[in-house]
């Protein structure tokens, strides 16, 4: 069930269709066992793929393509989490939130049966003050019978209860039309520019540094702005100036307020981090350069990996590394970071400042060439060129052609190529490698489909 899970995280990059750009983010709050897992496998239309019977196992991934009447967007899910038994009211409010923190729509979810209970109360009333749009799950309302029970959630103050039953479905497409409605119309990034700043999440390991690189950005340039013409900032994100331009990281709250949670901490961080990556569109990951690359800076680096967005990799504390860890770092980097050879390195210190100057054009680099788009003409240029020089090798006598290819979006950059037959992965790989050479993509993953003509 995992791969299912690790694979529909994955879907963007490869769908040539889609809207280019980040997805709106969903959040399903709620209680423990109301059905929020249950939910969100209802939304994503495959069952069992995320539930995992496992007390105590928490769930690397929390996000998950989501798509409903033509219209993508994120669901993030908090159904893996624990709160810690002996103030759940409070935790409960603290995970809700967290999980709004990076929504644009919060489905809080109830049990219609066992009704609106203290904890219920407690993560409406944090909701209502993130002013993010909330909307009212009733669930397990198996039957006709069992929407009575639904008219006393009218206490919460949230409006209409929407009762429906995550397990058998009932109810659940009225659900999400509600939903598509609540929706903010994000204009796709790439093609059409939104405007306004770049959106940058800062992420990484706990004390690798965030807090202090934020507080340096600040301070630097002396202008924390709060506000900018014609955007709205949600309290969770700081605009800062850096380097000239005012950039929004997003969801930085918890790096301003430092705000430390005793129970379910791993997963409140995964949570935060898979919701920033998602409202982003270039990513900065911080590594703490005087450290070993460790398991948790691997799974920040997969969510960053498989997300599609731009990357910069921030190796921090660079006041701390001596030759001798350069020797093993330098190791560590062409061993771990294999995946995203092309993401851009700037060696930092937060504390002293060192290098700090380099971010704001690393991330230019990275959101240019995320949005960068190949004119068909230079494209098939190249292409012929290379398939000429270097063909496909010979299968079985046969050898497929590549004809014809073509950009088929940007945010990032997808390419389709148009062929005689199937392409060895190796030589997909090649073309990738070569396509990154000629046209510079340094700092952004693309996207190669292969569709051999029928
Ligand atoms: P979570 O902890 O909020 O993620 O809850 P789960 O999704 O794990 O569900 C908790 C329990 O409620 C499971 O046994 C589900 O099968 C059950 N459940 C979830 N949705 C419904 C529903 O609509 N009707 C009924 N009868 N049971 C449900
Ligand atoms: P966060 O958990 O990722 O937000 O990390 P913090 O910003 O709280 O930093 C964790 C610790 O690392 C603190 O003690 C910082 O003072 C220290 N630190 C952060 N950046 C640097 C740096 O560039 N050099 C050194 N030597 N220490 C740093």
């Amino acid at each position: 069930a995992t791969d299912d899970v690790a694979g529909a995280v994955a879907e963007p990059a490869s769908d040539a269709d889609a809207p280019a750009g980040p997805l709106p983010v969903v959040a399903v709050v709620g209680r423990p066992n109301v059905g929020k897992s249950t939910l969100v496998n209802r939304i994503l239309g495959r069952r069992q793929a995320v539930v995992e019977d496992v007390p105590g196992v928490t769930r690397d991934r929390v996000a998950y393509d989501a798509q409903w009447a033509g219209r993508r967007f994120t669901v993030v899910d908090t159904g893996g989490w624990e709160p810690d038994a002996r103030d759940r009211a409070a935790a409960i409010a603290t995970q809700a939130e967290l999980a709004a923190a990076s929504a644009d729509v919060v489905l809080l979810v109830v049990d219609a049966r066992v009704g609106a209970l203290d904890e219920d109360e407690a993560a409406v009333k944090m909701l209502r003050r993130t002013n993010k749009p909330v909307i009212l799950v009733a669930n397990k309302v198996d039957n006709a019978r069992q929407e009575m029970e639904v008219a006393g959630l009218w206490s919460l103050g949230l409006g209409e209860p929407h009762p429906v039953s995550a397990l058998h479905g009932r109810g659940s497409g009225d659900l999400l039309d509600t939903l598509l409605a609540a929706l903010p119309h994000l204009p796709p990034v790439g093609d059409a520019p939104v405007g306004g700043p770049r959106r940058v999440a800062l992420v990484g390991r706990p004390n690798v540094g965030k807090s202090s690189l934020l507080n340096r950005l600040a301070q630097e340039e002396r202008a924390v702005v709060d506000s900018v013409a014609g955007t709205t900032v949600d309290p969770v994100d700081s605009l800062v100036t850096v380097g000239g331009e005012t950039w929004l990281f997003v969801d930085t709250a918890g790096l301003r307020k430092r705000v430390n949670t005793a129970s379910g901490t791993e997963y409140y961080a995964s949570l935060r981090t898979a919701g920033a990556i998602e409202a982003a569109e270039v990513v900065v990951v911080l590594l703490d350069a005087s450290e070993v690359i460790s398991e948790q800076d691997q799974r920040v680096l997969s969510m960053v990996a498989e997300s599609g967005r731009g990357i910069v990799l921030a190796f921090n504390k660079w006041d701390l590394v001596d030759e001798d860890r350069r020797y093993y770092l330098d190791r560590e980097i062409e061993r771990e970071l294999k995946r995203i050879p092309w993401a851009i390195r700037v060696n930092i210190s937060a504390r002293t400042g060192r290098a700090v100057e380099k971010l704001a054009p690393a991330l230019r680099t990275a959101l240019h060439n995320w949005e960068r788009r190949v004119p068909t003409g230079q494209l098939n240029q190249w292409l012929t060129a290379l398939v000429q020089a270097t063909p496909h090798p010979v299968r079985g006598g046969r050898a497929p052609r590549v004809l014809f290819a073509t950009q088929a979006g940007t945010s990032p950059p997808r390419f389709v190529l148009f062929t005689t037959g199937q392409l060895d992965p190796g030589y997909v790989r090649f073309v990738e490698r070569k396509l990154r050479e000629e046209f510079d993509f340094e700092g952004t993953p693309i996207d190669i489909a292969v569709k051999p003509r029928a």
